[in-house]
């Protein structure tokens, strides 16, 4: 068997300690004689790990006891829309902050519930983020909605928005567990699994109760965050599969000294990459340097027609998935908590020889 360090932007790596155990486990969970996906949702095995993971994540992320931890399905675009059915509250208006494209997207999607107001935009280059002078909140907002880190720009935000008394909602789909964060400031916080938490299927959901019961009338039941909070997130067949990986993933982290050394592991991963980006004149990264992503970094070759030359070779080399995103072209690395730093090292050392030849 020969794995690969596989620099997907999602679905993307997982820690190879959880797989070699869920595939321990895939026959036979724990002496029940079944898989895992073959358990009922409402049996006390699954219950179990249901009710793990969600305890080791609260560790994890010291998540406050008045916050819902929920783990629903239809990815961060479900909750582009669930976010403004559920916090609207009985108003019109919702501020977001445009960083990037999906932050675009979120905005697309709320205006069909909400009145959106940009309070505050990247433009014109979209590599920075709004610094907070530039910040115009509405009065009567629900609520603030921003991206800490757009995973196809590698923009990310490394400070938490002052919004006065506004709940704060972040997209952490591509951030989430790659450092600590302080809960208490968010009023919501969402987020797709496929990145750093598990395989892609469950949808993380962390809510402040005040927050919650107030959705519109329209609102599907599974994406009442209230209905969901009452029924544990199992008003229907929750994702019994990527939700006990995921709480595989929760362990591991914490066997690992949890978010303070994982935070620890990704900055120098990023500061790697990043000084052997800015040391070339071969490649380069275009964003802000105080807003560069720890988890995904773009650099374009100061060539481009070596493009397709420089991801056969790496691709070769065990080193895979560096395309960037076809709406930007170029290269993207990303380097979620389950990219071991070697993976890091080995890139780096590919693209110095790359250019030695072609450079
Ligand atoms: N928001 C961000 C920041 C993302 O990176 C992604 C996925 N790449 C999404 C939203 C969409 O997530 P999903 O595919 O889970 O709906």
């Amino acid at each position: 068997m020969s794995r690969v360090y596989n620099f997907s932007a999602g679905p993307a790596m997982l820690p190879e300690t959880v797989m070699r155990r869920a595939a321990e486990e895939m026959l036979d969970w724990h002496g029940t004689g079944m898989s895992v996906m073959e358990m009922s949702h409402r049996g006390k095995a699954y219950v179990s790990i249901a009710e793990k993971a969600e305890a080791d994540l609260r560790e994890l992320l010291q998540i406050p006891s008045n916050y819902h931890v929920l783990f629903l399905q239809g990815g961060a675009t479900g909750q582009f829309a669930a976010v403004p059915m559920n916090l609207l509250r009985g108003g019109q208006r919702a501020d977001y902050v445009y960083t990037g494209s999906w932050s675009k997207k979120a905005i697309a999607e709320a205006k069909k519930y909400a009145d959106v107001h940009v309070a505050a935009s990247g433009e014109p280059d979209l590599m920075h983020v709004p610094a907070p002078s530039e910040w115009q909140l509405s009065d009567d907002a629900a609520y603030v909605h921003y991206t800490p880190n757009e995973t196809i720009s590698g923009v990310e935000f490394h400070w938490i928005p002052e919004v006065g008394d506004k709940p704060l909602v972040a997209d952490m789909s591509s951030t989430l567990l790659s450092r600590p964060i302080d809960v208490s400031r968010y009023g919501l916080i969402y987020a797709g699994a496929q990145k750093n938490i598990g395989p892609a299927g469950v949808t993380l959901v962390i809510v402040r109760d005040d927050l919650i019961g107030e959705a519109l009338p329209q609102t599907p039941n599974v994406w009442d965050y209230k209905q969901q909070a009452d029924a544990d997130s199992m008003l229907n067949t929750p994702a019994t599969y990527p939700l006990y990986v995921a709480g595989l993933v929760f362990e591991w982290l914490k066997g690992l000294g949890g978010l303070e050394a994982m935070a620890e592991i990704n900055e120098r991963k990023a500061r790697k990459l990043y000084d052997a980006i800015d040391a070339s004149a071969f490649y380069s990264n275009p964003v802000d340097p105080q807003c560069r992503s720890w988890m995904n970094v773009p650099f374009v070759l100061a060539d481009s027609s070596l493009d397709a030359t420089f991801l056969e070779e790496a691709e070769a080399a065990g080193l895979t998935t560096l395309k960037g995103h076809r709406s930007v072209g170029g290269m993207r690395a990303s380097i979620y908590n389950a990219m071991p730093e070697e993976g890091v090292d080995r890139l780096v050392e590919f693209m110095a020889d790359f250019e030695k030849r072609y450079g």
